[in-house]
């Protein structure tokens, strides 16, 4: 299905790499103006900020890292700014930083946890007033398989990306009455530099439990946000979308 999105504000955490960059790409395909962050790929920023403007897209960036709040109130403020709202907010960025409890440091803890959980506390409180004075707006937040079933060596990521569960189900009760949705996507196993130290072997154990026996492309992922963030999803809040081919269920 194709989604209109032109004359819409959208911006995305983490737009250089993976499922963010999918993103970007998805929504100025549908018609969007686009902001994105990055923390530490100029390079790629500044190509796909360059791409973007020669197809005639309306492009911002931010450079920052997602777990300040100052990060946050920059982007946001830069955007309604440049462009008078913010109708949609995707809460992409993530890291992982893997081990068993034996072996997983506090700081390795709080990495993820400020990364993936505290950023989307950091945008969402950022981008609540425009939100709330348009009395419209979109959210959607990159929750996780792992957040759903849990991970051996993942305990910090699973955390964070239950966390975003709840708080995605709590803002969603918060905003209803003011035309703002929050819902969450939760990929399974998507090709990007994240799962790219996935080797066979754990590859395929993965594929055993995955129905559709493939992982997901990027834009597997960018299409579901595409529909949350939609006119068509008007009505769905406080939802988690799976897209895991079945490996959750
Ligand atoms: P990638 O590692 O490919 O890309 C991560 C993006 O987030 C990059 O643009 C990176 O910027 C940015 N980023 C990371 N940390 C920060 C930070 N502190 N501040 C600002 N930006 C930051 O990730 P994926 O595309 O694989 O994952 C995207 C989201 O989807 C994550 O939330 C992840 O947890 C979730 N997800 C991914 C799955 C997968 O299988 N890949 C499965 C389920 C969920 P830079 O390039 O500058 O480093």
């Amino acid at each position: 299905m194709t989604h209109d999105f032109t004359d819409q504000s959208v911006l995305i955490t983490g737009g250089t790499r993976g499922i963010g960059r999918a993103l970007v790409e998805a929504f100025a395909g549908a018609g969007a103006r686009v902001a994105f962050t990055y923390r530490s790929s100029t390079d790629a920023a500044e190509e796909l900020r360059s791409t973007l403007k020669n197809n005639g897209t309306d492009v911002l960036v931010f450079q920052g890292d997602v777990a300040e709040m100052s990060a946050a109130e920059e982007a946001v403020e830069g955007v309604t700014e440049a462009w008078d709202s913010l109708d949609v907010l995707v809460n992409n960025a993530g890291i992982a930083r893997d081990g068993l409890m034996l072996r997983l440091g506090e700081d390795d803890w709080d990495a993820v946890i400020e990364t993936n959980l505290k950023s989307v506390f950091n945008f969402s409180k950022a981008a609540y007033m425009p939100m709330m004075r348009q009395r419209a707006g979109r959210i959607v937040n990159l929750s996780s398989v792992v957040g759903v079933m849990g991970n051996p060596g993942q305990t910090n990521y699973a955390a964070s990306k239950a966390g975003i569960i709840g708080f995605t189900k709590s803002m969603a009760k918060e905003l209803g009455q003011r035309g703002v949705t929050v819902n969450a996507v939760a990929p399974g196993y998507v090709q990007t530099d994240m799962t790219g130290a996935l080797d066979d072997e754990q590859r395929e154990t993965i594929l055993e439990n995955v129905p559709l026996d493939r992982l997901a492309s990027t834009d597997d992922v960018a299409q579901a946000v595409l529909f949350l963030a939609s006119d068509a999803a008007s009505y769905v809040t406080g939802h988690v979308l799976h897209v895991d081919g079945g490996l959750a269920m």
